[in-house]
């Protein structure tokens, strides 16, 4: 009957495994407002995209009511994109929702502050002594993004990476700038001082 996607806490990218799924093209990408489109006449409620999607925005209404019910839930949802930062600094991904490639890390970077970890095997530490990102990003604006990218050679190049784990800090496209080497919790205060002094 239709599907909605809670836009609170989607990621609103291309690469949406609803429209990967969908068989009937009632979740499609539009190029030209760069979001996920629905089209609710195309919908079957066949439940793909729902299950497809790795954080539960997707949600399949199978009549009136449950319409309406889920409409209310999503509107009165509290969370944004940043609940769901499980992911650490400096260590092993935890969610492959935040992996990214180099080859898509220019698409990835939108309006706003986005963040980025470089990373390689031999950077990653222990993941209890790693810091939640959330805690990172608890003084940036809802919209704030994370990712992890495992850099290549052209990627340290490019944004001249001594050392690994490197924190790339970018704002309305631009890199503002970075922060090279693994910061202990111990470390967490440090690394935000830092990160904020770049963002300021
Ligand atoms: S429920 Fe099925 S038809 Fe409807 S949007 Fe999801 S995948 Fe497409």
């Amino acid at each position: 009957m239709a599907v909605l996607v809670n836009f609170k806490i989607c990621d609103n990218a291309k690469e949406c495994g609803g429209i990967e799924v969908c068989p009937t093209g009632a979740l499609s990408w539009d190029e030209e407002n760069e979001t996920i489109k629905i089209d609710n006449e195309k919908c079957i409620s066949c439940g793909s995209c729902e299950q497809n999607c790795p954080i539960g925005a997707i949600r399949v209404a199978y009549d009136d009511e449950e319409y309406k019910k889920i409409s209310k839930e999503i509107e009165e949802d509290p969370r944004t994109t940043k609940d769901l930062f499980v992911d650490r600094y400096g260590a092993a991904p935890l969610s492959e929702f935040f992996m990214i490639e180099e080859k898509d890390l220019n698409k990835k970077i939108g309006d706003g502050i986005t963040l980025v970890e470089c990373y390689e095997d031999d950077s990653i530490q222990c993941l209890l002594k790693s810091i939640p990102i959330k805690d990172i990003t608890s003084n940036m604006p809802k919209d704030t993004m994370f990712y992890k990218v495992e850099a290549n050679d052209e990627l340290k190049k490019k944004y001249n990476i001594n050392e690994l784990p490197t924190l790339l800090l970018f704002k309305n496209g631009n890199l503002l700038g970075k922060i090279e080497g693994y910061y202990q919790v111990e470390q967490k205060e440090e690394l935000i001082n830092k990160i904020n002094e770049i963002n300021n």
